[in-house]
Order: C-alpha cells, then structure tokens, then sequence
C-alpha cells in the first residue's frame, strides 16, 4: 500500500496527477484558503481537487464543507461515499458535550467508538475521524486503531506545546501560515487556562487577494482572543498594526524582536508563535523555551540526513546502505539516531551487541538489524527479536544453527558471512570458504550477506594495502558465491571508503563516522555538516588574584589578577584529565580560550581573562565549531570517534532539527 499526499495550487494541475496515482480509496481533507487566489471560485476549486477520484473506488471526505458534499454526490454518485465531520448528518461524527477528561466517542454508522485524543482542537479531531474512517475502510479492527490514533505524534512546528521560562507555555506553529491555520491555532489556546496570552504573528506570504480585506479578516480573529500583547512581524502586517486591539508592536523581522526584548519580560502567559516558514520564528521558541539542564550533547538530526544523502549521492541509486549505530550510535542515542533513520528508509541498522538491538526492536525499530559480535548467550535472544547475526567462524556457525534449530524456526534464518581480508580481527579465512559451504548447504540459514571491513580506508598512504584488501574480498567472495549456488547482498565499504573507494561499492555499504559529519578528506568534510555539539554554560566568574593558585594540586598559578570561569562538566562527563592544564580549550562567545589547572570529576576552570562581556549562565562550547570536534579529538590525542563514545550517560541527549 502506498499513502500519497496530493496538492494542487493552480487550475488543470490535478489531471496529470491522477494520471500518475490513480489512488484506490480517495481521502479529501480540507479545502483550504492557500491557494485561492489561483482560481476563480471555491467551487472552481473544488472541481479541481476532486478530478482526481475520477478512477477511485471510495471517496472519504469532510463533510462540514457543503459544497464538497454536493459536488461529490453529483459527480460520483456511482462510487462509495464516506463523510466525516462534526455535523450530524455526517456518517461519521463525533458525539458532542463529551467532557474534556473522558474519551471522545464517535458515531460510525451505526456502531459507537470511542477512544482517547489528547488534543481537542478541531484540526486534531478531524485528522482522527479521518484516519478512524480509512482504517475502518482497510477492515482493521477497533483496538488496531484506537491503537493506531494513540500512536500519533504532534507534528513538530504545528502546534507544539513547550514548556517556558517565567512559566509560560509556549505554543510554537511556525511551520506555515494561512488564514485556516490561524484559526485553528487560535481555536488550540483555548485548551489552556491561561488567564493572559501573547501572539506572535507574521506576514500572510503567497496570496494575491486583497491584502487590506486580509488583514481585516486577521485582526478579527485576533480581536476575539483579548491577547495582552501582540507582535507584529514584517511590512504588510504592520501597515495594519491599528486594527490590532491589544497592545500591539511591530517589526521588520524575527531578530527585531528578539533585541526588542520584549519577549523575554513576559511572565505566566500562553503564547503563541504563528508565522510563515520565511520569518524563521522558530528561532524564538530557542530563547523562551525552559532549558532543564545547563550540560548538553545537541545532536542535529537534519544534519545527519544532509551527511547521508552526501553519502548517497556519491553511490549508485540501487547500492543499499547500512548504518552503523553501534555502541549507543556513537554516543548520540540508539534509539533516537535509529528512529530517525528508519522514518528516512535506511536499508539496514548495525549493532555490536544483541542486546542493542532488543532496544530498538522494543522501541518500535523494525529495519533489519545486524549483530556484529553475537555472543554466544545471546542466541536465544537474536532469533527471539528478528535480529540477523555476523557469522565469522566455523564455531559461531555451528552454534547459532543449534540455536536456530532449538527455537522451532522453520524459515531459512537470515545470517551474514564475515570474510577476513587483511584486518585480522574476525571472519572466515581463504581456505576455510570450500568448508563453509558445504556447511552451509546442509544446514537452515540463509546467507544473506558477505562481506569484510577495511582496516585502512581513511589512511591515504595505506592505499595499495587497501586495494590489496579489495581484491581479497573481490575472490573470496565471488568463489562463495558460487559455491553456494545463489547470490547474496557484498558489502564492505565504511564511511571513508565510500568516499576514497567508491568503485567498490558492491550492494551496500556501512556508514558510521560519515553521518555525523566527520571525514579525513578536507574536500569531503566541507560537504558535511557537523552533527554533535556539547555545551555547557558558565556556573561562577572570579577574579583571582596575582600569585593564587587554581583547582587540585595548585597544578594553575596566576602571574596577574585573572578572570577564571568554572564549569560544570569534568572527567566524568567524559572530557579526559589529560587535556587539563591549558592543552585543550573550550570556545565561549566564539574565540577559544584555555583549561586551566587540572580538569576535576564534575567541573572544570577556564581562563576568561582575554575576553570581555563574558557573564555567568552564558554558553560554553567543549566542541562544536570552536573548537571543533576533530580539534577537540586532537587535545586529546584521539580520534573523534573515541571522544563521542566516552561522552558520559549522564550527559543529557537532546534532538533538534536545524
Ligand atoms: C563501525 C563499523 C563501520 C563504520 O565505520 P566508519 O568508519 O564509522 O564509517 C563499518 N563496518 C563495520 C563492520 C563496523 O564495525
């Protein structure tokens, strides 16, 4: 099954579109106000939209939408019709004066429903009648999807709900803006009990109609929240700043107001952030949302996704490709880098341990997952989860198949064959490949992939030992292959041989390093984007005074008063000792400035001495972009991997999509 979302924005656009969908079971949302201007009439509209269930079985639509329902009943009055909605003359509908605390109940033709939604907006509502109607139509049963309608997420940026500082709550829809998407936004509000309320509002973009008559429209559904304060982002909407009743101010852009610090003042309030994409206001919810922990690990995931696609971009459009999040992803988080991943069709996931990959199976993860250090009481485990094994010797062989055998799988169970092609850590050697085979022929399991690792990939001067690598792999695995009759997926590539060997791409290749952005080709690194920041902020600033020393074993005396910051990250947090005594350095306010004295278990000083306007609570970098991560890995005399897999757990884990 394929779900498609259709748009249209100008007329005769939809007819190509049916041509390439023809969608089974039509699903009719909304008619919505963004592209209006583009047609002579809602109606003219509509007639476009609809052309394209011209070949479609079933037709679910919002009924609310009179002319939707007209228009389809003497269209299609042959095909099977299914409207949703509030009003009762609807086939599915909501029962009403439900109390907010109790589950909303629907009428399904006949039947009653009824099911938890935790949000009571009318967009929210309506999205859950239309899911509950489709999965009706696909014959899944009740407790399937009251599942399903309790798994929904909020869409990030449309209508979030955050906590902030001062105790206010933020509500941050600043992915788009429409006259429709404003009314729900402000319908949302209502939910809270906010006594006092905030809006932060921007130009309308995209529609030609008269803009006084708009702005009209705007002000009056404003007007009827009694907001304390309005702002008032961008040329067109602050010409209207006087239709506005509360006190109203206005900007040319998003920094405007966030210099203004008017935001910033506001104290126990619901406010609400509604702009177009353009104004980026999103930038806002950064300064009023409540941060809960001064030590962070931000990990970008959109950066992730730009340094894949990178990757891919090099690679054949067919080559699959696996993710290695072994080892907590590198540090960033199993579940999350992986969840991420999966929304964005990895082929595969690769863990070191089995039980890294119960996590995420527990979690919801269902990519294949492959084991790569299978121990052997985990077995059990492996095949209990779905999880596919490394296979690297005649003794895991024969111990996974008994295994297998004891679990009652009757299915060829899916392995891979590790080949040792000059590593020397793992895998099956030249002469052991005759026996393997017929090994394998005898036994349950499916290979489904061969493949080695290069030792050397990211080392230039190794190139030939590499190539000499390759060519191992190239003959072992094409004589497995034809012993074993049939053909599985090759794979051997790691992050830097995807981009220094591409020629030898095979089937798949394995990224790790690569996605977070890390490379040792300076021309590749440009093209990436960096993934990982760790920050902290300043706890205490003193000046100490000339001839004092700093921190344990008085390892930091000063020649002159100097300005010393502590902060609370140490060795615990996983920045090592060593890079104490002004080896490495932090960045604050983008200039690098040194670790003094020795580096304690919870905090450490820096010297702040050089640099002016620095405050206590202001943002520390341990790495980012200054310094970054490389450089970082340098203080420390390691590589950059080693640096983020001894990032302590205690360090707090947060997601952004910049
Ligand atoms: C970790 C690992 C990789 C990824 O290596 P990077 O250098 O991070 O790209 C690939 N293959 C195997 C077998 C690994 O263990």
């Amino acid at each position: 099954m394929g779900i498609f979302e259709v748009g249209i924005s100008k007329p005769d656009e939809m007819e190509k579109l049916e041509n390439i969908f023809h969608p089974q079971i039509g699903l009719l949302t909304h008619i919505g106000t963004a592209h209006l201007a583009n047609f002579k009439s809602e109606e003219d509209l509509i007639n476009e939209k609809i052309k394209l269930f011209k070949d479609s079985e079933v037709i679910i639509y919002n009924g609310d939408n009179i002319l939707v329902d007209k228009k389809l009943k003497a269209l299609y009055s042959s095909k099977k019709l299914i409207s949703y909605g509030f009003k009762q003359d609807n086939q599915v509908y909501f029962k009403r004066n439900i109390p907010k605390e109790e589950n909303v109940v629907v009428q399904y033709f006949g039947e009653e429903l009824s099911f938890p939604v935790h949000q009571r907006d009318e967009a929210t509502l309506t999205n859950a009648l239309a899911l509950l109607t489709v999965l009706k139509e696909l014959g899944l049963e009740n407790k399937k999807i009251v599942e399903k309608i309790n798994a929904l997420k909020a869409v990030e940026m449309r209508l979030e709900a955050i906590e902030g500082i001062k105790n206010n709550i933020i509500i941050n829809d600043s992915f788009n803006l429409d006259l429709d998407s404003l009314k729900t936004a402000l319908q949302f509000l209502n939910e809270y009990n906010k006594q006092k309320k905030s809006l932060v509002l921007t130009d309308i973009l995209g529609v030609n109609s008269n803009s006084e008559e708009l702005y009209h429209e705007v002000s009056e559904l404003v007007n009827e929240q009694k907001f304390d304060f309005v702002f008032l982002i961008g040329h067109e909407i602050s010409k209207y700043s006087e239709l506005f009743k509360a006190k109203t101010f206005t900007f040319i852009n998003t920094q405007e107001l966030i210099d203004s610090k008017h935001l910033t003042e506001i104290e126990n309030q619901i406010i609400l952030l509604k702009g177009a994409r353009k104004f980026e206001i999103e930038k806002l919810k950064d300064i009023l949302e409540l941060r809960k922990h001064d030590t962070v690990l931000e990990i970008n995931l959109n950066a992730i996704l730009h340094n894949i696609n990178f990757h891919k971009s090099l690679l054949k459009p067919t080559t699959k490709m696996m993710a290695m999040v072994k080892a907590n992803a590198y540090g960033l988080g199993s579940y999350e880098v992986s969840e991420f991943l999966q929304h964005h069709h990895i082929d595969y996931l690769g863990v070191a341990f089995a039980d890294e990959g119960v996590e995420l199976r527990k979690k919801g993860i269902t990519v294949p997952i492959v084991v790569m250090n299978p121990e052997q009481h985990s077995y059990e485990t492996i095949i209990a989860y779905n999880l596919e094994p490394e296979i690297y010797s005649f003794r895991v062989l024969e111990l996974f198949y008994q295994a297998v055998k004891k679990s009652g799988y009757d299915k060829k169970y899916p392995i891979h064959i590790k080949l040792e092609t000059g590593m020397h850590r793992l895998g099956f050697k030249d002469f052991e490949l005759k026996e393997l085979s017929q090994t394998l022929h005898h036994k349950n399991l499916k290979v489904q992939s061969i493949f080695s690792h290069l030792s050397s990939s990211d080392v230039p001067s190794e190139k030939e030992f590499t190539l000499h690598q390759l060519e191992i792999f190239e003959k072992n695995s094409g004589n497995l292959i034809k012993m074993l009759g049939y053909t599985p997926v090759r794979h051997i590539l790691n992050s830097s041989g995807i981009t220094s060997y591409t020629n030898h791409q095979y089937d798949m290749v394995r990224i790790g390093i690569g996605m977070l952005g890390e490379s040792p080709n300076s021309e590749i690194k440009k093209q990436l984007r960096s993934v990982v920041s760790f920050k902290t902020v300043i706890s205490q600033i003193s000046v100490v005074e000339n001839g004092e020393s700093v921190g344990y074993s008085r390892k930091f005396k000063t020649d002159h008063p100097t300005k010393i910051a502590t902060i609370p990250v140490g060795y615990a947090d996983g920045i090592p000792r060593l890079i104490g005594n002004q080896v490495g350095n932090v960045g604050i306010h983008k200039t690098l400035v040194p670790i003094v004295g020795n580096i304690c278990m919870d905090m450490m000083m820096i010297n702040i001495d050089e640099i002016s306007n620095v405050k206590e609570g202001d943002t520390v970098t341990v790495f980012n972009a200054k310094p970054t991560l490389k450089e970082f890995a340098d203080y420390c005399k390691t590589i950059t991997y080693e640096v983020l897999t001894s990032i302590s757990p205690r360090v707090k884990r947060i997601y952004v999509k910049d």
